[in-house]
Parts: structure tokens; C-alpha cells; sequence
């Protein structure tokens, strides 16, 4: 039970012990607390998804940062961060065509296939050779 809950269960339970009784007064009183009964369920209800909402600003902020951070990185220079370079480098790989000399890049999946790699320069075929210059 929500903290505003327990306070007008807490008032329910002195009108009873009062034994207000079916009098205009009693009635409006009653009346009162049967709608702060439903005034405290909403607040509680309320801070319950104001929670939610916190943490999940929470995890949207720590994605911010590291976004961030990542941006950072690719500014100042080819350093990578730790969160999401290392995906960029695991996509793309760079080639260059012997036949043209064009520095070309092909997705990591197209490398592991069996296909023919075209250079889209010169439309000759590729055969690539990974380059680890960034290590
Ligand atoms: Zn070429």
C-alpha cells in the first residue's frame, strides 16, 4: 500500500471508530474520504510511473553518454570507444582494388560469401586482403 493510502485508511478508521452516523454531516464526510480513497490510489499510482520513468531516463541517459563518448572518439580522431566501435570495424572492411588502385569497402558478410567481389570502380573483380593498419 502507497504512503497517501495508508493515510486514508488511517481517516477511514477514525470515522468508524466515531461511528458517524447517516446524518447530512456523516454522509459528507464519508463522501470525503471515499474520494480521497480515490485521489490517494491515483497519486500512488502516479509515483509508481513517475519511477518507471525515472530508471528508464536513467538507461536513456547512460546510452546518451555513451553515444556521446563514441562521437567523441570519432571527432578527435580513430580512436574508438569502448561501446560501439568496435561494431563499426566488424561491418566494413577496406580494400583496395588492384586493378585501379581505388580504396573500396565490403560489408563483412559480402567477404565470407563465396561471391565474386566487384570493385565499383572499375568493375573488375577483387580478391580483398585485410588491412590492420589501425592495430
Ligand atoms: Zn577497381
Amino acid at each position: 500500500m502507497g504512503y497517501m493510502k495508508e493515510k486514508v485508511a488511517y481517516l477511514r478508521g477514525l470515522a468508524d471508530g466515531m461511528e458517524i452516523g447517516g446524518d447530512a454531516q456523516g454522509k459528507l464526510l464519508l463522501a470525503m474520504i471515499e474520494t480521497m480513497d480515490e485521489m490517494a490510489g491515483t497519486i500512488d499510482e502516479n509515483e509508481e510511473a513517475i519511477i518507471d520513468l525515472d530508471e528508464c531516463i536513467d538507461d536513456i541517459c547512460d546510452e546518451l553518454s555513451d553515444i556521446d563518448e563514441c562521437l567523441d572518439a570519432l571527432i578527435d580522431d580513430d580512436d574508438e570507444c569502448d561501446c560501439c566501435c568496435d561494431d563499426f570495424d566488424d561491418d566494413f572492411v577496406e580494400v583496395e582494388c588492384p586493378h585501379c588502385g581505388e580504396t573500396v569497402y565490403f560489408d563483412q558478410d559480402m567477404l565470407e560469401s563465396d561471391e565474386e567481389l566487384i570493385c565499383p570502380n572499375c568493375n573488375k573483380p577483387v580478391i580483398p586482403t585485410v588491412q590492420d593498419d589501425e592495430e
